[in-house]
C-alpha cells in the first residue's frame, strides 16, 4: 500500500464508538453522518480507490445505514466501486465462541501483513447487539492487528435481519477491494445459518476446532463441516498437543466419510496454536495451495459466478417474499386461511393457490 493508503491508522476506523452504549447502532450511524454533508458518490469513490481510510469506513457506515438516502448513495457507492472489485483473497473463518478466532485472526493476520499483503477483517454476527463495549472489544482483541497500517478492521454491522447483515457484508468487501485490500477475512460465530451465507461470499473456508470436545459439544453442525476447505484444530501448544494430533486424526477420519467436494479440494486437516503460532505459516500456505489448485481447474472462477448468481436469485426471492407478506389483501386473509386449513376445510395446497392467486389479482 502507498503511503496515502497508510496515511490513517485502523485505530481510527471506528470513529463512533465513543457513542453511548444506550444508543442503538444505527441511530450511531446515522448520527455519525448527520449534520455532516454528505459527499457524492464520485467523491467517496475516488476516496476509497486513493485508498482513504475515512471516506472507506463512511462509506462503510452508509452501506450499514437504515435511512433510504443512505441507502441509496451507498447503493450508488457500490456500483461504481464494483469494476474496481474482486482482486483480493476472500477467506471465511468460523468456530465456536471461545475456540481462538480473534486470537487466530490476529496471529495470521500479522503473519498476511509481514510478508507484504494488505488485509481488512470483516465480521457477520447477526445475533450480537453490538454496543460500546464490544466495539472496543473488538480492537482490543486484535490488539496488533489494530494498529498495523496494513490493516483495515471493521466491527460486525448491526444485528439485524440475516439477509440485510450479509447484503452489508458484501458491499463492505467491494469498497474494500476497491480501497486496494487484496486479502478479506470474514469472521463469523459458528453457530447457526450464518456460516452458509458467508460461504457464498470466500473463496475459502477455514473452521476452527478444539481438541477434546466432540463436535456436537462444540456446536458444529456437519453442515458447517462439510463446508470447510480446511480444518484447524487450534490451541495446539503446551500440555495440548497430544490432544490436538488425536483430534486431527479423528476429524481426518470423520471428513473421510463425507461426499468428494465440488472443488475436487481433498480438505486438510491439522493443528495450530495462535499464541505460539506454530503452524499459522502452514494455515496460509495451505490457503495458497488451494487457491492454485482451484484457479488451475476453473472452480475458483466457477465458485465466484455461482456465488453472484446464488445472490441474485435470494434476493429475487426475498423481494417476492417480502412482497407477498407486505400485500394488504393477502394480510387480510391470511389467518382466514389459516382457520380453514385447521378445520379441514381447505387443503394446504388449495389454501397456497386461493391466496397465490389472490396475490397475482391485487398486483396485476
Ligand atoms: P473467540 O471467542 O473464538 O474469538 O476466542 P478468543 O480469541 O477470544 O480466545 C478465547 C481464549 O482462548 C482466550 O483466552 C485466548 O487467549 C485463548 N486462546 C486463543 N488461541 C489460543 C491458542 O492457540 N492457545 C492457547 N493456549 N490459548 C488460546
Amino acid at each position: 500500500m502507498n503511503k496515502k493508503k497508510n496515511k490513517n491508522s485502523a485505530l481510527k476506523v471506528n470513529d463512533g464508538i465513543s457513542q453511548p452504549s444506550s444508543v442503538n447502532d444505527d441511530a450511531v450511524s446515522e448520527y455519525k453522518l448527520k449534520g455532516k454533508a454528505l459527499l457524492s458518490a464520485d467523491e467517496y469513490m475516488k476516496g476509497i480507490l486513493n485508498g482513504d481510510r475515512v471516506i472507506l469506513s463512511k462509506s462503510i457506515t452508509l452501506i450499514e445505514s437504515n435511512l433510504p438516502e443512505h441507502h441509496k448513495l451507498a447503493q450508488q457507492i457500490t456500483d461504481k466501486c464494483l469494476p474496481y472489485s474482486g482482486n483480493s483473497i476472500r477467506i471465511g473463518i468460523t468456530g465456536v465462541p471461545g475456540v481462538g478466532k480473534s486470537t487466530f485472526i490476529e496471529a495470521l493476520g500479522k503473519y498476511v501483513t509481514n510478508i507484504g499483503r494488505s488485509l481488512a477483517v470483516l465480521a457477520i454476527d447477526p445475533s450480537s447487539k453490538r454496543t460500546k463495549g464490544s466495539i472496543l472489544g473488538d480492537k482490543t482483541r486484535m490488539e496488533e492487528l489494530s494498529t498495523d497500517k496494513n490493516a483495515f478492521i471493521r466491527p460486525s454491522p448491526t444485528a439485524g435481519s440475516l439477509g440485510g447483515v450479509t447484503r452489508k457484508t458484501r458491499e463492505t468487501v467491494i469498497l474494500c477491494e476497491a480501497a486496494g485490500f487484496n486479502t478479506i477475512f470474514i469472521e463469523t460465530v459458528g453457530v447457526g445459518q450464518s456460516e452458509t451465507l458467508v460461504h457464498s461470499m470466500v473463496d475459502f473456508f477455514l473452521l476452527l476446532m478444539l481438541a477434546g470436545a466432540g463436535d456436537e459439544l462444540q456446536g458444529i453442525k456437519r453442515g458447517i463441516m462439510e463446508m470447510a476447505d480446511a480444518i484447524f484444530i487450534n490451541k495446539a501448544d503446551e500440555d495440548n498437543i497430544q490432544k490436538a494430533k488425536y483430534a486431527k486424526n479423528e476429524y481426518t477420519r470423520a471428513l473421510h466419510l463425507f461426499p468428494p467436494t465440488e472443488s475436487g479440494w481433498i480438505p486438510v486437516v491439522d493443528t495450530c496454536s495462535s499464541v505460539t503460532k506454530k503452524g499459522i505459516d502452514n494455515v496460509w500456505n495451505t490457503i495458497i495451495r488451494y487457491l492454485r489448485f482451484v484457479q488451475k481447474n476453473g472452480f475458483f472462477e466457477q465458485k465466484r459466478n455461482e456465488q453472484e448468481k446464488y445472490v441474485m436469485y435470494k434476493t429475487i426471492n426475498q423481494r417476492l417474499m417480502d412482497n407477498f407478506y407486505q400485500n394488504k389483501n393477502i394480510q387480510k386473509i391470511l389467518s382466514e386461511t389459516e382457520k380453514k386449513l385447521i378445520e379441514h376445510k381447505a387443503t394446504p395446497y388449495t389454501a397456497a393457490k386461493e391466496l397465490i392467486d389472490i396475490y397475482f389479482k391485487s398486483v396485476n
